[in-house]
């Protein structure tokens, strides 16, 4: 049995360039980890909370210089002594020691990336890739398989620089390509999309997930122009790829109603859900995250019944990876897909729960990154271990979202059977 001989966390920085926690471990035996917190833009009412210190003469009042000492001051006395591969009895002690329902005392980034660094150091120690541990350990899946990954290629919402209302635009390659050939198709339609937004003379730039903030006419004229870029590829609709969105609704409810740019007057929810069905018989929208705000259960309910049999229906800030939100979700029959977010909820055993239940209901799992990242890879090998269907981690492009993809890339060819140097070659033909 290894021990915690020393835990300590400090105040680092994500892709927004807002601080954020990072937790280093260090075992008797030997082994040292390190783990960091992400951080949502569009984060839901019922996520944990996320302690900032609100100084504003320090980085806008972002800092996380509370939780850093929530960490060095309340929680490392706890947990140095444990045994890192005991998580249920580590996170219960964070889960304790917190005492809130919605982690508001140490904050949801102090207890995460304590957990997410328990877990690591457990991994470490009995010498085991992440995503083999998560695996033995939970027994969640049966086979190790990369997840299939969702590209967010354009950006809008809280999260770009454009004018578009819905937060993201995916491009999802079919469930039948190796994680390579899915990664190459994301790249692939990623450069065609920059041409052809040069091409017309539109901004490129990119928003907080690596995906392009255009300013466009409507939103369906950036599901044309991911239309227009496919062209430019080797790939077919149906075939190879299909389309999805993140509406992130709560960012377009106001007054009880929709408003959207594609439309003067504001959608009701029927009307929302009107559009939301004229949408899939255009594009054959593959999954649909946050069509609705995050308390409309009603209106999800009701596309679920009309849209189910079609189109993934994948709730975020409706579910925020709680498990009673979940549970009234799958009674309600609300959704059919969960994206799963460990800061929602703060520790790795309760995400692991919703995990659970979520395969249990029958629901779709789908393992997101959040928009503020740093380079840990963990979410990636967490994906793997769980048995996740599917992965987020934004565009192809920027070091925080392609830590994930290459840690992916390392996980499949770990995965794939090597070929013996001593297998002999073929006969060459004649
Ligand atoms: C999302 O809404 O799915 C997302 C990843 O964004 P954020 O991290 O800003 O919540
Ligand atoms: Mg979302």
């Amino acid at each position: 049995m290894s021990k915690i001989t020393q835990l300590l966390a400090r105040e680092i920085l994500d892709s927004r360039g807002y601080p954020t926690v990072e937790v280093f471990i260090a075992l008797d035996t030997g082994e040292m980890v390190t783990a960091s917190a992400p951080g949502g833009t569009s984060t839901g009412k019922h996520e944990a909370i996320e302690i900032r210190d609100g100084d504003m003469a320090r980085m806008g009042g972002r800092g996380v210089k509370k939780a850093v000492a929530a960490i060095n001051d309340v929680i490392r006395p706890m947990l140095i002594g444990q045994d890192p591969t005991r998580q249920t009895g580590a996170d219960q002690i964070l889960f304790n020691l917190d005492g809130t329902p919605n982690k508001s005392k140490l904050g949801a980034n102090a207890i995460l990336p304590v957990s997410t660094a328990v877990c690591k150091a457990g991994a470490a120690c009995v010498r085991m890739p992440m995503y083999r541990y998560l695996k033995e350990k939970y027994g969640l899946t049966q086979n190790l398989k990369v997840p299939t990954p969702i590209f967010n290629l354009i950006n809008g919402g809280a999260h770009g620089a454009g004018n578009l209302d819905f937060q993201e635009f995916h491009v999802i390659p079919t469930t039948n390509k190796p994680f390579n050939a899915a990664l190459q198709l994301g790249v692939e339609m990623f450069m065609a999309l920059e041409q052809v937004l040069i091409s017309k003379n539109a901004i490129h730039s990119v928003g907080v997930e690596g995906g392009f903030a255009p300013n466009l006419f409507t939103n369906l004229d950036a599901l044309e122009l991911l239309m227009e870029a496919m062209k430019r590829t080797p790939y077919a609709f149906g075939q190879d790829l299909f389309f999805g969105l993140d509406v992130a609704a709560n960012s377009i409810f106001k007054n009880g109603k929709y408003v959207i740019r594609d439309r003067q007057q504001p959608f009701s929810a029927k009307e929302l859900t009107d559009y939301y069905k004229d949408l899939n018989q255009k594009y054959h929208i593959f999954s649909l995250e946050d069509p609705f705000a995050e308390d409309d259960w009603g209106a999800w309910k009701e596309l679920t019944a009309e849209l189910s049999d079609h189109v993934v229906i994948v709730g975020d800030d409706l579910l925020t990876t709680n498990k009673e939100r979940l549970e009234k979700a799958v009674k309600e029959k609300s959704c059919t897909a969960i994206l799963v977010k460990p800061n929602q909820i703060g520790t790795i055993s309760e995400t692991v729960e919703v995990v659970k239940i979520a395969k249990d209901a029958n629901f779709q799992v789908i393992v997101s990154h959040r928009s503020g990242e740093t380079n840990d890879d963990f979410i990636a090998d967490f994906a793997v271990g769980m048995g996740a269907q599917y992965t987020k981690f934004g565009a192809p492009i920027r070091g925080e979202r392609v830590a994930k993809y290459n840690r992916l890339l390392q996980i499949e060819s770990e995965l794939t059977p090597i070929v013996s140097p001593t297998t002999p070659l073929p006969a060459p033909t004649q």
